[in-house]
C-alpha cells in the first residue's frame, strides 16, 4: 500500500455529497443551499411547480420534497444561480421495481442580476431579514403549510394558513393545525410529515492510488460488461457465480466503500455509477428537453440516503438502488419558471442490498 499523502490520492472528477447538521437560517433560499428534507428553499420566487405537476403519477397524491442541489454552471450568466429539486411520493406501494413515476425533478435558474436576490453573495451569518416567511414568498406566492409547495387554498376557519391540496390539509389538521386553528397560535411543533432536514455538503472524490488498479468508474458503462477481459482462472468461478450484473454490483460496492457515507454523486456530463447491469437507459429512453437539446447525466442519489430519511417500515418502505438525474445539456433559460427534468430509478436486482 502506498502512503496516505496528497500524492497518493487521485481526484476522479466526481463531487460527493454528505449530510451535515445546519442552522435553520443556513438552509433558506437566500443562502442558496443544497439540502435534504424539510421544505424546499425555492430559488425562483415565482411560477413554482403547480400541484398537478407535483402529483405522483401512480397514486395521484402530492409528491414531497426530497432534496435540492445548488449547481450553477460557471461561465454562463443565465445559470449563475441554478438549483435542481427532487420530489418523491410517500406511498411505499408506489415504489415498484425500476419504476420512476413516483418522482419529479425540476430545475430553476436565475441570472446574477435578478428580481429576487442581491447581486452580491449573501452574508455568511444570520441577519434579521434572512428569515423567509414560512407561508408566503416575497413575490406573494402562498405556500402549503404542510409541504412548502405552492398552495393557495386557505383554512376556511382561521384563514391563517394555506394548502396545496385537500390531502395535505387533512393530514395537517390531524397532525397539528387542529390545535393551532383553535388557539390562533402558530405552533412550532415539528412537522413530522416532512423528511428530516440536513444540509448537503460536497467534496471532491479522491481515490487512493495503490499498486492495484483503482476502481475505474469510467468503465462502468454497459459497454464494458463482458467477461472476456477477466483472467483465465477467474472464468470458472464466474461461470458458477458471477454474471455481468454481479460484476457491476461488485464495482459499485468497491467504489462507494471508500466514502461509505456518500448520499450523492455529482458529475455533470460524466457517467452514473450503476448498481446493476439491468435497466440502464438507452439514449432514446432519455427524453430531450423541450428546447431541443439532449438531456445529460448530472448527478445521482445513492441508497445510503434512505438510512437518514426514516422511511423504513417492516412491511413496505420507500426504496431505490440509485436515482439518476438527467438535465438539459444547454441548461436552457425558461425565465422564472421551473423546468421539469428527467429521473431514472434503478433498483438492485434480485435480493441485493447494501
Ligand atoms: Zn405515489
Ligand atoms: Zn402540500
Ligand atoms: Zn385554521
Ligand atoms: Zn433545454
Amino acid at each position: 500500500m502506498s502512503e496516505n499523502t496528497e500524492d497518493s490520492r487521485r481526484k476522479t472528477g466526481v463531487v460527493l455529497g454528505f449530510l451535515e447538521e445546519a442552522e435553520p437560517w443556513q438552509l433558506l433560499s437566500a443562502q442558496f443551499p443544497s439540502k435534504v428534507g424539510g421544505k424546499p428553499a425555492w430559488l425562483s420566487q415565482q411560477d413554482l411547480p403547480s400541484t398537478s405537476e407535483l402529483v405522483c403519477e401512480k397514486c395521484q397524491l402530492p409528491a414531497l420534497f426530497l432534496l435540492q442541489v445548488y449547481a450553477p454552471i460557471v461561465g454562463f450568466d443565465q445559470s449563475f444561480h441554478r438549483t435542481v429539486y427532487i420530489f418523491c411520493c410517500k406511498t411505499p406501494a408506489c415504489y415498484t421495481l425500476n419504476d420512476s413515476r413516483c418522482f419529479k425533478v425540476f430545475r430553476s435558474q436565475l441570472r446574477r442580476k435578478n428580481d429576487f436576490y442581491s447581486y452580491n453573495p449573501p452574508p455568511d451569518e444570520e441577519t434579521t431579514n434572512s428569515g423567509d416567511n414560512q407561508h408566503v414568498l416575497s413575490s406573494g406566492v402562498k405556500l402549503c403549510h404542510l409541504c412548502g409547495c405552492a398552495g393557495q387554498e386557505g383554512c376556511s376557519r382561521c384563514h391563517a394558513v394555506t394548502y396545496c391540496s385537500k390531502e395535505h390539509q387533512v393530514i395537517d389538521w390531524k397532525q397539528r393545525h387542529k390545535k393551532e386553528c383553535l388557539t390562533k397560535t402558530s405552533s412550532e411543533d415539528q412537522n413530522l410529515f416532512l423528511f428530516p432536514e440536513w444540509e448537503l455538503v460536497t467534496e471532491p472524490e479522491e481515490l487512493p492510488v495503490t499498486d492495484d488498479k483503482p476502481p475505474d468508474t469510467d468503465s462502468l458503462e454497459q459497454a464494458d460488461m463482458t467477461p472476456s477481459d477477466l483472467e483465465e482462472n477467474e472464468l470458472e468461478a464466474m461461470a458458477l457465480h458471477e454474471s455481468p450484473d454481479t460484476k457491476v454490483f461488485q464495482k459499485f460496492k468497491e467504489c462507494i466503500a471508500i466514502e461509505p457515507h456518500q448520499v450523492l454523486r455529482y458529475c455533470r456530463e460524466g457517467c452514473p455509477l450503476w448498481v446493476s447491469s439491468k435497466h440502464v437507459p438507452s439514449k432514446a429512453e432519455i427524453p430531450k428537453c423541450p428546447c431541443g437539446a439532449d438531456r445529460i447525466f448530472e448527478f445521482q442519489i445513492m441508497p445510503q440516503l434512505l438510512n437518514s430519511l426514516k422511511v423504513d417500515r417492516p412491511d413496505a418502505s420507500i426504496d431505490w438502488g440509485t436515482l439518476v438525474i438527467y438535465t438539459c445539456a444547454a441548461s436552457c433559460d425558461q425565465g422564472n419558471k421551473y423546468s421539469p427534468e428527467f429521473i431514472w430509478k434503478q433498483d438492485f436486482s434480485e435480493d441485493r442490498a447494501l
